[in-house]
């Protein structure tokens, strides 16, 4: 069965074709640019790259470009073998606890928390109404960022401020990146040879965007990112956890408006923001190596944060079979994951020096002394969101 995954951001349409239940990926591509001039096209089939450059105006133009090629290519013969697509969606606010068949009903209520994720959720919209068009007799569903986290107890994710922010405009943690953190967490029961039921973690998941999820018997209890992304701990572009004092004495030093500010703390800060020249990982620990005062300070002051998370985690879970790395920066740099343990050795966690230098490789990277293990698992949120599609439609 032939499922497509679906990740359409406000300029951008990623796929992955799935043979489900294999979890073979036939072929994969993004479209990157769309409305803006020049947009790229590419696609991986068969080993095979295929590139282009062209003007893609919208995400109709985009799905319509990719389905044709699809057959051109001769990826899939007919059209008529693709049996759904999933497609991930930002925000599920509270309404949505799991993945749904798309219905007018979902898109109505996907709309109604668009206020909760402007940037996101109307462009996730607009890759699930290209595709209908386009595909209009084969089921949709969709998967929320938001709903591993449903889990959560009122006392994880209320915050201490007025109550009536919360019933009035919904103000609460909903936490994200959560089709990420079960699959690692499924990922983990298994290498643990455990249950996942008597399964207790913490899931670090860096990339550009990071953030950590303490995950008791397969469920979300918690987890770093808050209201919005901004939450939790320093990313590339994003500062994480701050004094919101800060918002307002800024905006006044600086004469900006609260969106300006807001804006510098979401693409300004974090490794860019303390390094002062790039959000990249990998820049930062070239200028680490070359002894740059600023990037040793980020690189120090993100890892710090994930340990203190950590360490927050190990005591709301009360014990802890693994900690497990994901994502990016998660999954390939040894030298973030090496800070990190050093600064939560209390926790007798003890990690190997030869396993740890390896790169995107499902494996145990901590020596058998270690109290609590330590996981190297690449994410797939593509696998996950072809399970869910096939769960729902079968
Ligand atoms: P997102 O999906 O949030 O955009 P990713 O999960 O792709 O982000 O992670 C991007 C981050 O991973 C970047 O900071 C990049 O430098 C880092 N990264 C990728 N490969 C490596 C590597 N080999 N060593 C160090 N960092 C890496």
């Amino acid at each position: 069965m032939k499922i497509m995954a679906v990740n359409a951001g406000s300029s951008s349409l990623k796929y992955q074709l799935l043979e489900m239940p294999s979890e073979f990926v036939i072929s994969s591509g993004v479209i990157e640019r769309i409305g803006i001039k020049d947009s790229i096209f590419s696609i991986k089939y068969n080993g095979k790259k295929v590139k282009d450059t062209l003007n893609i105006e919208t995400h109709k133009d985009a799905v319509d470009m990719l389905l044709r090629k699809l057959g051109e290519l001769k990826i899939v013969n007919s059209l008529d073998e693709i049996e759904a697509i999933g497609h991930r969606v930002v925000h599920g606010g509270e309404k949505f606890k799991d993945s749904v068949i798309i219905t007018q009903e979902v898109i109505d209520a996907i709309e109604e928390v668009s206020d909760l994720a402007p940037l996101h959720n109307p462009a996730n919209l607009t890759g699930i109404k290209a595709f209908s068009t386009a595909l209009p007799n084969i089921p949709t569903v969709a998967v929320f960022d938001t709903a591993f986290h449903q889990t959560m107890d009122p006392v994880a994710y209320m915050y201490s401020v007025p109550y009536e922010w919360y019933t009035k405009y919904g103000v609460r943690k909903y936490g994200f990146h959560g089709t990420s953190h079960k699959y690692v967490s499924q990922r983990a029961a298994k290498m643990l040879g455990k249950d996942i039921k008597d399964t207790k973690l913490i899931i670090c998941h860096i990339g550009n965007g990071a953030s950590l999820c303490a995950v008791d018997g397969g469920k979300s209890i918690d987890t770093s990112m808050g209201f919005t992304p901004l939450a939790g701990i320093p990313m590339g572009t994003r500062s994480g956890d701050i004094d919101p004092a800060i918002v307002q004495f800024i905006s006044e030093k600086e004469k900006k408006s609260l969106d300006e500010v807001i804006d510098d703390l979401n693409k300004k800060s974090g490794y860019l923001g303390l390094s002062g020249f790039s959000s990249d990982s990998r820049d930062l620990w070239d200028a680490v190596a070359s002894g740059d005062k600023k990037s040793i300070l980020a690189v120090q002051k993100q890892a710090k944060i994930i340990a203190d998370y950590i360490g927050a985690y190990y005591l709301t879970l009360g014990r802890c079979d693994a900690i497990c790395f994901t994502a990016g920066i998660g999954e390939n740099a040894s030298e973030t994951r090496k800070l990190v343990v050093d600064k939560i050795k209390a926790l007798g966690v003890v990690l190997d020096k030869k396993k740890n230098a390896h790169q995107s490789e499902e494996m145990i990277i901590s020596t058998k002394r270690s109290r609590i293990k330590i996981l190297m698992i690449p994410t797939n949120e593509e696998v996950m969101i072809a399970r869910d599609t096939v769960r729902l439609i079968t």
